[in-house]
């Protein structure tokens, strides 16, 4: 990773330090501040203006025994597993390995058949979920949108764990693909907010009015999401 610093400098101390790590140029800080990001499970430094790029590499030295201590607190994160019931765009369905299936991965009823090797389950899963949140996103997104007169150039499904969906001017949206295993009342109150952001780039009352309008019961939503998103992080 480059880091264009203010001072014009390139920062890259990611491979003299041996660790991932992400680097912030920071405006205000008069000091290097280093933290843990929990939900992409990475440690963060953010380095003031005038800063030496040996500063900053010392400085993480010495409390790479915080950094690790901290980062093997984090709750362990999983992979999908054979057995496992999840929620699937508000359907539950059973992951069911069935090794000589030859189907890829096939919904069947309330099941999710996944054929070949079980190292592979896991990938398996997760971009048979990826793939379809394509579709169910994009139709979902497209119908709200016309219900406020707007287009939606296209959907792309991220795998940031920072924001759940964001929306670009230009009628793109994102949206992560671990909300598919989200209630389907979460899903539709992230669509109808991200819909209302072609209207309104803001979190203003406008925009909420916009979000009400197209998703009346949007508040469970919206309280779900804040209290119970984080239990989605967990898989990888
Ligand atoms: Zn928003």
């Amino acid at each position: 990773m480059k880091i264009t610093l203010l001072t014009g400098k390139t920062f890259d101390i990611k491979e003299e330090l041996g660790i991932d790590i992400k680097v912030v140029p920071s405006r205000s800080l008069h000091k290097l501040v280093l933290k843990i990001d929990n939900k992409e499970r990475i440690p963060v430094l953010s380095v003031p203006k005038f800063c030496s790029r040996r500063r900053a590499v010392s400085f993480v030295n010495e409390n790479m025994g915080w950094i690790m201590t901290t980062m093997a607190k984090l709750p362990p994160i999983k992979e999908f597993e054979n057995g496992e019931k999840i929620s699937l765009f508000g359907e539950n369905v059973v992951i069911a390995h069935s090794p000589d299936a030859r189907c890829g991965v096939r919904k069947e009823n309330d099941l999710l058949i996944v054929s070949g090797g079980a190292e592979f389950l896991h990938r398996r899963v997760r971009d048979f979920i990826k793939k379809q949140a394509k579709t169910v996103l994009l139709s979902e997104s497209v119908s709200m949108a016309q219900k406020i007169g707007c287009k939606v150039n296209d959907v792309t499904i991220k795998d940031t764990k920072s924001r759940w969906g964001s929306c670009s001017g230009l009628g793109n949206i994102n949206y992560s693909w671990r909300i598919a295993l989200a209630p389907s009342y979460v899903i539709k109150y992230l669509v109808a907010h991200e819909v209302s952001h072609l209207l309104h780039q803001d979190h203003s009352s406008d925009f909420w009015k916009c979000v009400e309008e197209l998703y009346p019961e949007w508040k469970n939503g919206h309280d779900w999401l804040k209290k119970y998103g984080k239990t989605l992080y967990k898989y990888k």
